[in-house]
This record gives structure tokens, C-alpha cells and sequence, in this order.
């Protein structure tokens, strides 16, 4: 069945008198959806690989040598090519591919040396998988404020710093660029390391350079959801050989495998005085993943065709805050992220989905999202929500007011006008009396000044 051919929903007839435009029937009223085809996600199938990528990990099938460190030379083995070609990919001395993004942002916080039980500083707007990785580096995670645009306050960082903070854990979270510049300057004038969680901005660039590389190691994984996939997976890069020696030591490196990431010299640190955590690569997954590394550039710029498309049509729609890049196309454009502020975005989201396309409202009371800090319960001896959400307030009201929809690589511009025009639907509806809900009352407090004419 494709949806997609039905006739579009009966409009009502527009009033003359006052001008303003009538909603369409919202599919969450019982209109019709404005799509009715899956939208796409990596675990719905669309994923960005193809027969080469597949050749590629069925030769290193085939070669029934998966483990890196066996009796082949680096040059000779998958990750060790992988890792030659991140560097060259990132400008930067160092990579290391490692299983996973989490075991990345670990082994760059140990390997950066932060003294275990240190507060390491990360936003409060991101993936749960970061204050993980501090915890998982024996350190305590500290939490800061985010801005309107959703990205790490340094301001709040400041008015919050503690002597035990310790290191800095940004985060390029959706993709867009944090103020990396400045919150390296404030790391330096702290004497702590700044470390990068550049997982969800993988390729994207600020100032012509890439993300990961304006703090001491930049991390990345390479789980399905993410701009390079190979199921589980991540790498770290770094210019510093002594953190990078402790990084390679700690994810298996033992018995003198450490020596064969630093040909000519000898390694800055000895293996024998760090655990041996097993954080390793395979050579399967790097196989994939090095044919996929060629693909990169053309996949990124599907992302940015597909987030402009997007944020030039709706980033002046009344009712809705389209986030700002911290310097232009400072993003990599996997996710459309939007604030619906002083309005309800929770039932913007269902709204959206109603439509057909996926939305989820980030600090919805009724949905756990892992990506909101109140749900990150292992760091909070106290189980009442709001007071967690009291800790970071400016955060928990940005994230209830926003609203998250994956933009897949995949997409079409077609799709993409789809979700356009939901948008644009749902707005319309919000902003016009009596358009949001059914019975003919407005939900409360949405606060839309304005009906787009
Ligand atoms: C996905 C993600 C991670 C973790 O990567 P894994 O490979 O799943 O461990 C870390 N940080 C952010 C912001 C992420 O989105």
C-alpha cells in the first residue's frame, strides 16, 4: 500500500474576514497522515552500505585472521590500516580503533591520566553513554548547563567550577559543533585536559577543521547509528603520544603489541604498569569500516543537503526555535532538532509521529529518553525526578520544550519536504485557535504569537 498516493485531506474553506489560514486536519485529529512509509532509521534497515563495503568485510572473513595483533605487521592488518587512514583523514599523529564509543571516551579519559575519583565536567544535554564512560574511567561525572542552542554553557561551567573537576568532557551533541574553541581555552586556563565526545559529529568541521581535534583526544564510535557503522565499534584520535601509549596499553595491547603502534621509537609508556582492559578492534569490523571511510565524504554531504533542505525552510517558522550553529555549517546534520518554546512540544512530537514521521519530545515525562540527565539514575542518590531536574533547571525546561527527528542519510528530498510540511502542519494548527486539539480548546500554554499566513 503506499499511502503516499491518497488524496491529500480536505481543507476548510479560509474565511475572508480576518485572513488567517486554516490548519489541515492533523492526522493526530483523524486527518489524513502526511506519510505513511516507515521513516527511515539505521534500525529500520536503512543503513548506508554497500557491495564494496560488504566485499570488504568478507575479505577479511576470508582471511580467517581477526585478530589485530597476530603475526602480520600493522601496515598488513585491517585496523592498523583503519588507523593510518584516520589520521590521515583527521590530521591528526595518533588513532586507535577500539570496540566501542564508550571504551573511546574511557581510554581517552584514562589515558589522558585523570586521576581516578575526579569529577570530570560533561553537559547535561547528551547521550547517557558519556557520564558512562566517566564512570567507567573510575571518575564521577559532573554536570553543567546547556544554551538555548542546546550545546555545553561555559558560563555555567564557570559559575559551577570545582578544584576536584579535573578534565572536560564536551560533547557535539545532534552533531552541531559545541564552542570547542573557547571551552579549550578555558580547559588550558584550568590546567585540565579537554577531551572531545565527538561521536555524534563525526566529519563535521568547525572553521575548516574537524571535530575531535581541538581538545587532547577526540572520540567516535561506529555503532550502527552513527556516520560510520559496523554494528559496534570507535576509534579515538590524538596528537599525544604519551596519552596515546597509555590508551593503546590499557585496550590490550599486551606483551609488546604497544610497540608496534610507535615503528622507530620507543613507546612513552610501559604496558606492564596499566590494566589490560580487552577494549580491542576486530578485523572484521575494520575491514568494513575502512571501505566505508571512502564513502564518507559523499555521505556527509547527504546529511548537510538533507539538514539545509530542512532547517532553510522551517528556521523562520513562527512557534518553533531551529538551533544555530556555533559557526555556519558547523553541523553534521543527522538529526533535526528544534525547540517549541513556551509550547508544548510534547504534543508536537506526537503530532509529528502521527504524521508519519519520527519525533520524540527529549524530556517527555512519559517516554525515559537517556539522553535527558533526570533519567541517568546512577548518578543521583535522590529518585525524585524533579528535584534531579532542579539540579540543571535552564536544561531540563530546553529539553522538555524540544523535539528530536532523525534525519537518515537515506533520506530523499522528497522525505525531507514531508517533514517540511508536517512541521509547517503542526505549527499551523498549534498557532490557530482552536487548531491543536480536537475539541476545539488549545493545549495548554503553546506559545505561538503568530499564524503563518
Ligand atoms: C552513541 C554515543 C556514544 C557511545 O557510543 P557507543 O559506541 O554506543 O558506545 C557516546 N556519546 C554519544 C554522544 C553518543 O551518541
Amino acid at each position: 500500500m503506499n499511502g503516499n498516493d491518497e488524496d491529500p485531506a480536505p481543507t476548510r474553506p479560509r474565511p475572508a474576514s480576518h485572513g488567517a489560514e486554516l490548519h489541515e486536519r492533523l492526522a493526530l485529529h483523524g486527518g489524513a497522515p502526511i506519510r505513511r512509509t516507515p521513516w527511515p532509521t539505521y534500525d529500520k534497515g536503512a543503513v548506508h552500505v554497500c557491495a564494496d563495503d560488504e566485499e570488504a568485510a568478507m575479505r577479511a572473513i576470508r582471511s580467517h585472521l581477526y585478530f589485530r595483533y597476530d603475526q602480520r605487521t600493522e601496515a598488513e592488518t585491517e585496523c592498523g590500516q583503519f588507523e593510518a587512514e584516520l589520521c590521515r583523514y583527521f590530521g591528526t599523529r595518533h588513532a586507535l580503533a577500539v570496540s566501542s564509543g564508550t571504551a573511546a571516551l574511557a581510554l581517552a579519559i584514562m589515558g589522558a591520566a585523570v586521576p581516578p575519583g575526579s569529577l570530570v565536567a560533561c553537559p547535561g544535554f547528551t547521550f547517557v553513554a558519556t557520564p558512562s564512560a566517566i564512570v567507567l574511567a573510575g571518575c564521577r561525572p559532573f554536570l553543567a548547563e546547556v544554551d538555548d542552542d542546546l550545546r555545553m554553557d561555559l558560563d555555567d561551567l564557570r559559575r559551577r567550577w570545582r578544584p576536584e573537576i579535573r578534565a572536560i568532557l564536551v560533547v557535539h551533541m545532534r552533531g552541531f559543533a559545541a564552542d570547542v574553541a573557547a571551552l579549550a581555552a578555558f580547559a588550558a586556563e584550568m590546567g585540565v585536559p579537554l577531551i572531545e565526545d565527538a561521536v555524534p559529529a563525526l566529519g563535521a568541521e568547525l572553521h575548516g577543521r574537524k571535530l575531535g581535534t581541538f581538545g587532547v583526544a577526540g572520540a567516535f564510535s561506529t555503532q550502527s547509528d552513527k556516520a560510520l557503522n559496523c554494528g559496534e565499534g570507535g576509534f579515538l584520535v590524538t596528537d599525544d603520544s604519551t596519552l596515546f601509549g597509555r590508551a593503546v596499553a590499557l585496550s590490550g595491547a599486551y606483551e609488546g603489541r604497544l610497540r608496534r603502534h610507535f615503528p622507530g621509537t620507543e613507546p612513552p609508556v610501559d604496558g606492564l604498569d596499566l590494566p589490560l582492559l580487552s577494549l580491542r578492534m576486530d578485523e572484521i569490523r575494520a575491514a568494513l569500516l575502512r571501505a566505508e571511510l571512502t564513502r564518507l565524504p559523499q555521505r556527509l554531504a547527504l546529511f548537510h543537503r538533507n539538514y539545509a533542505q530542512v532547517s532553510g525552510a522551517l528556521a523562520d517558522l513562527p512557534g518553533i526555535a531551529v538551533r544555530n550553529p556555533v559557526a555556519p555549517g558547523a553541523y553534521l546534520g543527522e538529526a533535526f532538532v528544534f525547540r517549541v518554546p513556551g509550547g508544548d512540544a510534547g504534543w508536537f512530537a506526537r503530532a509529528l509521529r502521527a504524521e508519519g514521521i519520527d519525533a520524540r519530545n527529549i524530556g517527555a515525562d512519559d517516554d525515559l529518553n537517556v539522553r535527558a540527565f533526570w533519567n541517568w539514575r546512577f548518578m543521583y542518590d535522590d529518585r525524585d525526578p524533579a528535584r534531579v531536574r532542579a539540579t540543571l533547571p535552564r536544561t531540563a525546561r530546553l529539553l522538555a520544550e524540544t523535539v528530536d527527528v532523525p534525519l537518515s542519510s537515506s533520506l530523499t528530498p522528497d522525505d525531507c519536504d514531508q517533514l517540511i510540511r508536517a512541521v509547517r502542519k503542526i505549527a499551523a494548527a498549534a498557532g490557530t485557535p482552536g487548531g491543536a486539539t480536537p475539541d476545539g480548546s488549545r493545549p495548554a500554554a503553546v506559545g505561538v504569537e503568530s499564524v503563518r499566513a
